[in-house]
């Protein structure tokens, strides 16, 4: 081959990217041995109350965070994190935001003092090659990561960074972007998504007072079906094109934001990785609460 041809098919090659994203990640091992592959995590949160209450969701939640080996480091993409552009929590320790209304005082005073790690920020920022990331220090941790990870890891004592919901990229870009961060898990970080599948507050309906009683409208029910099928066939592309999953699906995902987090940790799947589900039900008529654990 000429050599004018050799690099400019070099120029082409999709192995240049995938050399670069080798070094980024030997960068990581410098720091972070490899380990066993980490699992990743789908959690709906549901409501916010789900920090300090004690259900039948947060035992659960509960149970998955001393089950799974420890992390070194989490990775979280929560539903209450939009931005222009996907930005990347880089504070030593970032604060504990309490991003809702209306809720009892003792919620407000919960804090997560969970450290950051803008070195890991940084190296996670190299992985997206193919995607901007740019590094943040004007956020910390959203309730739909706190919610979460206090029943995970009530102590605290391991390190995370939030990346944010980029509002300009596409469903599919989500999950392309999502896909360049995998090689994380050989690194000890636990990749966790934060959202609900279903989640509709216009078809929201109380069913007695206990807003996590099981309750789902059928057509919630019928979206959380589909959406477990696709995610057990890993129908990624489909999932990614939900608008065209149908009525149920239309309801379900009245906005983008809390379906989402489900593609990052979908994207996160490789062939040989067990699928399980859990907390798989519905609260007040709209929102589903179904998770899932790969690897
Ligand atoms: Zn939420």
């Amino acid at each position: 081959m000429e050599r004018k041809k050799f690099l400019r098919y070099l120029a082409l090659s999709p192995l240049i990217p995938l050399a670069m994203k080798l070094n980024a990640l030997k960068e990581i091992t410098n720091d972070f041995e490899p380990t066993e592959k980490m699992p990743a995590l789908f959690i709906g949160h549901g409501t916010p109350m789900n920090a300090i209450e004690d259900n039948r969701f947060t035992r659960e939640m509960k149970a998955r965070g001393k089950a799974i080996r420890t992390p070194k480091a989490i990775l979280m993409v929560s539903a209450h994190w939009e931005t222009k552009g996907s930005l990347l929590t880089k504070q030593e320790l970032p604060p504990t935001i309490h991003d809702f209304g209306g809720f009892p005082k003792k919620l407000f005073e919960v804090q997560y003092p969970a450290k950051g790690s803008p070195w890991l920020a940084g190296e996670t920022q190299k992985l997206a090659l193919d995607h901007h990331v740019d590094l943040n220090d004007q956020w910390g941790f959203d309730h739909g990561a706190w919610s979460v990870a206090i029943n995970m890891f009530p102590e605290a004592n391991i390190p995370m960074i939030q990346l944010s919901l980029d509002t300009n990229k596409k469903p599919f870009e989500h999950y392309e972007l999502a896909r360049e961060l995998k090689a994380l898990r050989e690194k000890g970080v636990l990749v966790v998504g934060s959202g609900n599948m279903v989640h509709s507050f216009r078809y929201a309906e109380m069913n007695g007072p206990d807003f996590n009683a099981s309750h789902g409208h059928d057509w919630a029910w019928e979206a959380n079906d589909i959406f477990k099928k696709k995610i057990e066939a890993n129908a990624y592309d489909e999932l990614a094109d939900y608008t065209k999953l149908g009525e149920a699906v239309q309801k379900a995902v009245p906005s983008t934001e809390h379906y989402l987090p489900m593609l990052y940790a979908l994207a996160m799947r490789e062939e040989k990785d067990k699928l399980e589900f859990f907390n798989d039900d519905a609260v007040g008529g709209s929102f589903t609460m179904t998770s899932f654990q790969i690897g």
